[in-house]
């Protein structure tokens, strides 16, 4: 406990000393020309609601697409993140006296926003984690046997709550499964399912 706490205060003081960075920065691009600063900071903003909007688009569609919509989303998503951590520490290792560009000023503002959302939406997600789902009678279990590396059977029920993987290679692991999904609840799916195609 202790532990998260402090790792919690020095996140929130890194994304303090993040935030005054960035202000100054755009500040001192501001000074040196008003109207591409403007246009950039609002170019960078637009973008960064647009990347939040489209997450939560993701996560409230996410039991309901398809397994090729999902890989290609998947993709676009790590690759955005990778373009992120790029963009990040392009903008940031930088003296203060150095001219900013206003791509630079526009990708600042949109890490700055993305930053802040994330730190925001950060307690929510944890909570969400914390608090223990509630089993609804009308919840369909299901087992599935995933092909991941190593194959594995796992039930896995609507509200969220997912059983104990048991390794594929184990030759009771399918009834292992079921017994779990049995234990979780009575509306249980007779078929196993295969979730990655
Ligand atoms: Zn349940």
């Amino acid at each position: 406990m202790i532990g998260v706490v402090a790792s919690a205060v020095v996140g929130l003081v890194l994304v303090a000393v993040l935030v005054v960075f960035d202000v100054g920065l755009v500040l001192q691009a501001y000074e040196r020309s008003a109207s591409s600063t403007l246009a950039a900071v609002a170019i960078g903003t637009a973008a960064a609601l647009g990347t939040v909007l489209a997450f939560a688009w993701y996560r409230s569609r996410v039991g309901r697409l398809g397994g090729t919509a999902r890989r290609v989303l998947g993709w676009a998503g790590i690759a955005w993140s990778g373009l992120f951590v790029i963009a990040f520490f392009w903008t940031h290792p930088r003296h203060r006296d150095e001219f900013s560009t206003p791509l630079e000023v526009a990708v600042v503002s949109y890490c700055l926003i993305v930053v802040l959302v994330a730190v925001c939406l950060l307690p929510v997600a944890m909570l969400g984690l914390a608090r223990p789902t509630n089993h609804g009678t009308r919840d369909r279990i299901r087992v599935w046997k995933v092909d991941d590396d190593e194959a594995y059977f796992v039930a896995y029920c609507d509200c969220g709550w997912v059983g104990t993987a048991h390794d594929a290679t184990d030759l009771e692991a399918q009834d292992k499964a079921f017994r779990d999904a049995r234990d979780h609840g009575t509306n249980v799916a007779p078929e196993v399912e295969h979730p990655l195609g």
